[in-house]
């Protein structure tokens, strides 16, 4: 099902979408990212990664290509809007 998205609270670049609750904190998707665009939130109760520079994400999917959850997620834009599947 289709969503459509808004940019807020560290969830997302231009480029791709993250669903913290899918989030296992294995930190992959720091390792991969060569731009700083990805932060970690590592409380003990409470640990996921957030995009702490959007603006320097350049849309290299390095990040969705390392995450086995699924946590973040390429974003489409068509029809003049932005959407985190294709339909
Ligand atoms: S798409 Fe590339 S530049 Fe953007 S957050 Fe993911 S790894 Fe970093
Ligand atoms: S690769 Fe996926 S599960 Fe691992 S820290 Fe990044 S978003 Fe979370």
């Amino acid at each position: 099902m289709r969503k459509e998205l808004f940019n807020n609270n560290h969830s997302s670049t231009a480029f791709v979408l993250l669903d913290s609750k899918l989030c296992q904190a294995c930190w992959n998707c720091l390792d991969v990212c060569f731009n700083d665009v990805i932060g970690r939130i590592n409380l003990p109760w409470h640990k996921h990664i957030k995009f702490i520079k959007a603006s320097a994400c350049k849309g290299c999917m390095k990040c969705v290509k390392s995450c086995k959850t699924g946590a973040i997620s390429k974003i489409f834009k068509e029809n003049g809007g932005y959407y985190d599947k294709k339909y």
